[in-house]
């Protein structure tokens, strides 16, 4: 059978199947140390839980609705994004989608003709290249400096921008580098963007993952002419440990909004009314169990920062947001005999049973992804196995 050009030129995430082949190997009975993982490790809060339930049991979730998200969740985000950002979009202005990644791939998929090009600061998260090619647009990659924290600066942006630059992605924070924008950085880059009318996509989904009196600026909370330059995605997954529910949204332009409802209608319809009744709970319930969360990532990140750093040839600095080290290895592998960042993952899974993710599924070389959405006691026997490891090979 030939498969479409388009799915052929297709590349599997490599987060998640990293996460696969640990599992593989798990379910053969090694005891596998899993720092790969890109989603929080606690059980949705029992409130949540409640809310789905509720709607099961009296028949809400039983059938099809709106293909923009049911009225109820919609205002709760509205009202949400009001709280912590202080701007009210209208109804129109906001769409509900199959978790942030179906978000962005639908932005991408409503945005770009054939051609077009995307900046994309790299390090970046591995499905933003696929879904604009799949749109056939062009990811431009532009290195974001590790001296730079790895932010991209306007300086950088003009290096890359031409006459087809449509759109920007902007992640902050970051995954896979923690990286967090300060408010003029952001303003920054939003009035380059005005001035060159390029259109930013702000994935925004770890905004409430930010640590150690480091605070997050929201693209919203900019100037009114930022902020309708911007396509502001986020979502329930990573702040109220919902990856499973798979509930994201889109707040920016009201056209834009309705082509991506449209886009819904015929191809996903709606996203599940249990999910959506259930979001609506955690973003308009009690918001207690995010900072429990939020806390617990923190001394996860306080305790285990200085051990990683501490490993033989890496370069780490302590990243102030999401849940994820990105510690640049280049010394450790060579020290190692790799050249290969990629070589030294796999070994690292077989040999040593640790989970990690190579840097070039997110466009570096020179870096390994480590979660620390794993309890402590995994993390520290991990980042233990991983010291011993290289401790073995150099
Ligand atoms: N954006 C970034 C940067 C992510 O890391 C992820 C998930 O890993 C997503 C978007 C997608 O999140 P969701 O579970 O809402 O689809």
């Amino acid at each position: 059978m030939n498969l479409s050009k388009r799915a052929q030129r297709l590349e599997p995430s490599v987060t998640l199947s990293s996460a696969a082949k640990a599992n593989e190997l798990k379910a053969q009975g090694v005891d596998v140390l899993n720092l790969s993982l890109g989603q929080p490790d606690f059980v949705t809060p029992k409130n949540i839980q409640q809310a789905a339930i509720q709607s099961i049991e009296n028949g809400k979730a039983s059938f099809y609705v709106a293909s923009a998200g049911i009225p109820e969740l919609k205002k709760a985000i509205i009202q949400r994004t009001k709280e912590d950002f202080g701007f009210e979009y209208q109804m129109n202005e906001v769409v509900v989608s199959e978790g942030a990644k179906f978000a962005l791939y639908t932005l991408f998929q409503v945005l770009l003709d054939a051609g077009d090009e995307v900046i994309v600061p790299s390090p970046y998260w591995v499905s933003y290249s696929e879904q604009i090619k799949l749109a056939e647009g062009v990811p431009v990659f532009l290195e974001a400096k590790e001296s730079n924290g790895f932010k991209t600066t306007v300086a950088d942006l003009e290096q890359v921008r031409t006459d087809k630059t449509k759109l920007l992605v902007i992640n902050s924070p970051s995954n896979p580098t923690g990286a967090l924008y300060t408010q003029e950085e952001l303003e920054a880059i939003g009035e380059w963007a005005v001035q060159h009318d390029v259109h930013i996509i702000a994935d925004e989904i770890y905004g409430k993952l930010v640590y150690n009196g480091n605070r997050f600026v929201s693209f919203i909370e900019l100037s009114d002419e930022i902020r309708r330059q911007c396509f502001v995605v986020n979502g329930v997954s990573k702040a109220y440990s919902m990856t499973g529910w798979r509930i994201g949204y889109i707040l920016g332009n009201k056209e834009v909004i309705k082509a991506i409802a449209d886009l819904n209608s015929q191809s996903i319809s709606n996203c599940a009314a249990v999910s959506q009744y259930a979001a609506v709970e955690a973003l308009a319930g009690p918001q207690d169990s995010v900072e429990e969360m939020r806390r617990t990532f923190e001394e996860r990140l306080n305790r285990v920062y200085p051990q990683v750093a501490a490993l033989p040839g890496v370069s780490l600095e302590k990243p102030p947001s999401a849940f994820y080290l990105y510690p640049n290895v280049r010394e450790t592998l060579t020290m190692c005999g790799y050249e290969n960042v990629t070589d030294f993952v796999n070994d690292l899974l077989t040999e040593a049973h640790v989970a990690v993710v190579t840097g070039e599924g997110f466009g570096t070389s020179d870096h390994i992804r480590l979660s620390y959405a794993a309890d402590i006691e995994t993390i520290e026997r991990g980042v233990e196995r991983i010291k011993n490891f290289i401790d073995k090979k150099r």
